[in-house]
């Protein structure tokens, strides 16, 4: 799985103080969870890792201290990256990644915040070509941090929430009998979110709860790629076989 990064320079970093060392994925042996501390933070977006920035170039460091930052919106930004040695915990900022997620006292992380962690932790043992082991600030140095909800939540393996999505379930459901060209049902969406997923997009308009033009043409493309389950050339009418099949193509099982 591959994980959508918010870059330095697109979240307006400021140019490093001075030059981090640069440290091979070969030696990295940890994955490191921080929180912000004491105090809850309300906001979210490119002013996250620009606060922490800040108050990072105030300790005379490098810039942001952390190899990445995520916001409880589930985005990651860019800190030291894969690349660059962090300031996130002595001892431990050559072997570990360090990761924070930006809440602080006893703040809840977001579902989506933990998952963007774990689909960050999954490309980083990827990338290293090892399983990194799983640990909060203060199994490295004596400190609150990450904090009670999430220390717990990397104690238990760091698993992905679930429910992050209700509406797209990740075992292979039924088609309903009202999802045909032309008609608005609420499965329709799902069956858009498909369609994208297994690369038969883009539909414009999507995610809607009608059958228009578009999840036709999308449909169509799912049958000209797959004949077995068409009744006819370009069908734009998606079956209950055909359902199933894409559902496994978009990955549920
Ligand atoms: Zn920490």
């Amino acid at each position: 799985m591959s994980v959508s990064i918010v870059s330095r320079k697109t979240w307006g970093a400021k140019p490093w103080n001075g030059a981090p060392a640069n440290v091979p994925m070969a030696k990295r042996t940890e994955f490191f969870v921080h929180y912000d501390g004491g105090n809850p933070i309300d906001y979210t977006g490119a002013k996250v890792p620009r606060a922490i920035e800040q108050s990072h170039l105030g300790q005379g460091w490098a810039g942001v201290g952390y190899n990445f930052v995520i916001d409880q919106d589930g985005t990651i930004f860019e800190g030291r990256g894969w690349t660059l040695q962090g300031a996130h915990c002595p001892n431990h900022n050559v072997t570990g990644i360090g990761v924070q997620i930006a809440i602080g006292g006893n703040q809840k992380p977001s579902d989506k915040a933990l998952t963007a962690a774990r689909a960050l932790y999954d490309e980083a043992c990827r990338r290293a070509g090892r399983p990194l082991a799983k640990r909060g600030h203060k199994d490295g140095f004596a400190t609150a941090c990450p904090g009670d909800h999430l220390y717990a939540w990397v104690k238990d393996g760091m698993p992905v929430p679930k429910d992050t999505n209700p509406e797209t379930p990740s075992r292979i459901v039924p088609l309903a009998a009202g999802v045909k060209p032309g008609a608005h049902h609420k499965q329709v969406k799902e069956l858009q979110q498909l369609l994208v997923k297994a690369g038969y997009g883009p539909i414009p308009g999507a995610p809607s709860d009608f059958y228009g033009t578009e999840t036709q043409r999308a449909v169509a493309r799912f049958h000209d790629r797959n004949p077995k389950y068409r009744a006819g050339l370009h069908d734009p009418r998606i079956g209950p076989k055909g359902f199933t099949a894409l559902q496994k193509q978009a990955g549920r099982r």
